[in-house]
């Protein structure tokens, strides 16, 4: 299939040739056609898949006729740096169309927003709450809208944004085509779709599209071996951009440090940084200045890096949502990566219920020259002790694990300090079929 065959303005297929993109993706196949139909659409993918393009080509097509300069289509994602990739997509496949996007989210002044308001945009990106403040100030009309897009909408739910969405929803024309996207499907969220949407199709691709493009190893390590750990495989790892996640804003600003300080090329991004850091970060990361950035979740939500090869996963994410989501930073568009994950104790439970989902045992990993037996130094910061609870987590507390397999992690982080053991240990027996059970059911 080619994008020939979804006959786009011509000046829109100049910005699709522009990018460089030959072939649609999966979703981008399936979604463009319905939505250039008028259909509402529930799509389940991650990013990664394409899907802004999917969304982002039948709102640049819609708007080519009919009225310029009022608000047509309005997009709500969960962070602002989604919000802002978004509207930079957009805004290169739509170069030629003259259609502008203009985003709004906190975090930064509300009056240049305006003003690129007031100077007429037909596309609003924007995250639920700056958006509703502005509603409320009655300089934004949304009066003439024709198509609304939620992206990322379990993200929007987790992130405790549901009930602005459901005010925007109700202030908004009815009479509309509504897109809604999410990796996942929770209750709440087939609720809501089911409120919003009228006579949907259902998209879904790439269950496992991160999955499948992404080799993933875990590595069984102590607390307080982690950063050195880390700089060894970043040592002896061909690596293009590197992706490192951990589980608290400070120890994501104190990785990085530490890696600076051995001359590696590092920045960090967390949720205290101001939106000028965080654009240096990002920005420095996307130009290849930095090789390796340290990031929590929820600074890292939605990241849009096409180059990363790895993702690291320093400290183990809270859900399997999270680490679906972690690693499909890599991988992305049909290119390949790797997803290490490191692996202490408190993680055994944790990485059970991974395998479980991914359907697949997940390879453990040793270094043979590495010391797992190293003590922690006096006075520093061995492990969670009294340093790392003082760490803001920004993410919520761990599930509790599952009893019944205490017994094999421990058998694992035994032999964890016995690297030529360690590899031969098989430790998980559960069933591939069971397994795919619990994969298909969710
Ligand atoms: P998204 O899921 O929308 O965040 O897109 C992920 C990445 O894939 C972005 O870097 C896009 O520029 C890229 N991309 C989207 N569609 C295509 C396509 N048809 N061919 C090649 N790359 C694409």
């Amino acid at each position: 299939m080619s994008f020939k065959s979804f006959e786009l303005h011509p000046q829109i297929q100049a910005g699709v040739e522009a990018l460089g993109y030959e072939e649609p993706t999966p979703i981008q196949s399936r979604c463009i056609p319905l939505i250039l139909n008028g259909r509402d659409v529930m799509g389940m993918a991650q990013t990664g898949t394409g899907k802004t393009a999917a969304f982002g080509l039948p709102i640049l097509q819609r708007l080519m006729s009919g009225p310029r300069r009022r608000v047509r289509a309005l997009i709500i994602a969960p962070t602002r740096e989604l919000a802002e990739q978004i509207h930079e997509a957009i805004g290169q496949l739509g170069r030629k169309t003259k259609v502008k996007s203009v985003t709004v989210y906190g975090g930064v002044k509300q009056n240049p927003q305006i003003r690129k308001l007031r100077e007429g945009a037909e596309i609003v990106v924007a995250c639920p709450g700056r958006l509703l403040d502005l509603m409320d100030q009655g300089v934004i009309d949304l009066t003439g809208l024709e198509v609304l897009v939620l992206d990322e909408a379990d993200r929007m739910f987790d992130m405790g944004f549901m009930p602005d969405v459901r005010r925007i929803l109700g202030r908004i024309p009815a009479r509309r085509q509504t897109l809604l996207f999410s990796a996942t499907m929770p209750e709440e969220i087939r609720d809501l779709a089911r409120d919003i949407l009228t006579d949907p199709v259902t998209v879904q691709v790439g269950e496992a599209a991160p999955v499948g493009t992404v080799s993933h190893a875990l590595y069984p390590v102590e607390q307080h071996l982690k950063t050195a750990l880390l700089m060894k495989i970043l040592d002896r790892t061909d690596t293009d951009s590197v992706l490192v996640f951990t589980r608290t804003k400070d120890r994501a600003t104190r990785v990085a440090k530490s890696l600076k300080k051995a001359g590696l090329p590092v920045t960090f991004l967390q949720g205290d940084l101001s939106q000028s850091q965080r654009q240096e970060a990002l920005n420095g990361f996307r130009q290849g200045k930095y090789r390796i950035l340290v990031a929590t979740d929820i600074a890292a939500r939605g990241l849009d890096i096409s180059r990363i090869s790895h993702v690291i996963n320093y400290d183990m994410p809270d859900t399997v949502d999270a680490y679906t989501h972690r690693i499909g930073r890599t991988g992305r568009a049909e290119r390949t990566g790797d997803a290490f994950t490191f692996v202490t104790r408190e993680d055994r439970a944790f990485v059970w219920e991974i395998e479980r989902v991914l359907g697949e045992e997940i390879e453990r990993r040793t270094l043979e020259d590495f010391d797992y037996t190293a003590q922690p130094k006096p006075g520093g910061r061995g492990g969670r002790g009294r340093r790392g609870e003082r760490d803001r987590v920004e993410e919520a507390p761990r599930p509790q694990p599952p009893p019944s397999d205490l017994s094999v992690f421990a058998a694992f982080h035994a032999a964890a300090g016995f690297p030529e053991k360690a590899r031969k240990v098989t430790l998980f027996s559960t069933p591939r079929s069971k397994a795919r059970r619990v994969r298909s059911a969710r």
